[in-house]
């Protein structure tokens, strides 16, 4: 459990970063170091190099005005408490709240949950429910990634070599009903079925929603079948059996199980996550 032999650098901005990432093959980001670390550990990573990004001040903080800014920085722990995230996207603040512990929460930021792109995350799903937007600076200049298009495989984002996550962006939710809930790991506490939905809403009719399923599945992924069978309901049991079904067949190509909760389980739960992400969003 010893890591490679590796140099450390406190980057002094984010030109500094994507400098000495891009030079050095090698070199990797260190935000609060939650997964980079034990992968090191283990040996899954051997970056020759560090460079320490969490004393960079742009990377920091939560702000709404008109859309919710959340710098990459911000830890599980301050997106939880953060009255904008709960105003804004209160699914958000509630995935955060349930990430692994309180050491997990207070040092794990939401740019290294991202990048990382473990498929047993739980921000990343919220993320493609809510129709977020990730700010990247790179060697090219600045570029912004839908959710959707950025998780791109297990543990593969569209991240490119000496790009830094600057920031992520939600549309305002506070209009709508929204909600994230999980099967948690006993241990590690982290997804394996995890659901998120953003429901719009008319009095007692769904005009809208999206759905995103996550920790069954190698990145976090939309349920086109589930959308549409919410959509235009009034959310009755019938509606949630449709949409629980469709859920079920979307992901059917893509669910990934293991020897203690294979395909068909999580399969079988992102249904019953489904209907139990609809209950907690209209409460
Ligand atoms: C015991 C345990 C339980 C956990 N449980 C959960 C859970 O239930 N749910 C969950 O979602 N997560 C869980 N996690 C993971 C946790 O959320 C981490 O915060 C997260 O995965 C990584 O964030 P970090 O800041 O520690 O990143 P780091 O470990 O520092 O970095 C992770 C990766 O991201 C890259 N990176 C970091 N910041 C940036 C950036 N701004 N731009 C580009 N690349 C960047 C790094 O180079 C590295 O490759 C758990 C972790 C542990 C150790």
């Amino acid at each position: 459990m010893w890591p490679k032999e590796f140099d450390y650098v406190r980057a002094s901005s984010v030109d500094d970063v994507i400098q000495q990432t891009t030079n050095g093959m090698d070199a990797k980001i260190l935000a609060g170091g939650h997964s980079l670390l034990p992968a090191m550990k283990l040996r899954l990573s051997e970056p020759g190099k560090l460079i320490d990004i969490s004393r960079l001040p742009d990377l920091k903080g939560i702000s709404a005005n008109g859309t919710l800014s959340i710098g990459a920085l911000s830890t599980h722990a301050e997106i939880a408490a953060s009255a904008d995230v709960q105003q804004y996207c209160a699914a958000l603040a509630g995935a955060c709240g349930q990430v692994g512990d309180h050491q997990v929460r207070n040092f794990g930021t939401l740019g290294g949950n991202i990048a990382h792109a473990d498929p047993a995350s739980d921000p990343p799903t919220v993320l493609v429910a809510a129709g977020a937007t990730i700010h990247i600076q790179g060697a090219d200049g600045a570029r912004s990634v839908s959710a959707e298009d950025f998780f791109v495989d297990l543990f593969t984002t569209d991240l490119q070599m000496g790009d830094v996550i600057t920031r992520v962006e939600i549309p305002n939710l506070s209009g709508a009903k929204t909600a994230y809930v999980k099967m948690a790991h006993p241990a590690s506490r982290y997804a394996i079925v995890g659901v998120a939905v953003v429901l719009q809403m008319n009095g007692s009719t769904c005009t809208s929603a999206r759905v995103a399923v996550g920790g069954a599945t190698a990145r976090a992924m939309r349920s086109s079948g589930a959308e549409s069978a919410l959509t235009g309901s009034s959310l009755d049991d019938a509606a949630l059996n449709a949409a629980a079904a469709a859920v079920q067949s979307d992901i059917s190509e893509a669910v990934m199980g293991d020897v203690n909760y294979p395909d068909s389980y999580r399969q079988a739960m992102a249904g019953v996550y489904l209907k139990r992400a609809v209950k907690a969003a209209i409460g």
